[in-house]
């Protein structure tokens, strides 16, 4: 099974299967991932649309969170 470090407290977490876009939740401190890359694999918060980091969203929102 693959494994990253929980961007939170750093915990080792894994995926079984995992696919890009996939949601899951961070066993130790039980916050929110998404598998943002399977090769290699990496986890991290998932999008989050209160998070306003000044990217123009009118065009191109990437909605394929499935
Ligand atoms: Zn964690």
């Amino acid at each position: 099974m693959p494994k990253a470090y929980c961007p939170e407290c750093d915990a080792i977490v894994g995926v079984q299967d995992p696919k890009v876009g996939h949601l899951f939740t961070c066993p130790e401190c039980g916050v929110e991932l998404e598998v943002i890359s399977t090769d290699p694999f990496d986890v991290y918060f998932p999008y989050n649309e209160d998070w306003d980091e000044g990217e123009d969203q009118e065009a191109g929102r990437d909605d394929d969170g499935r």
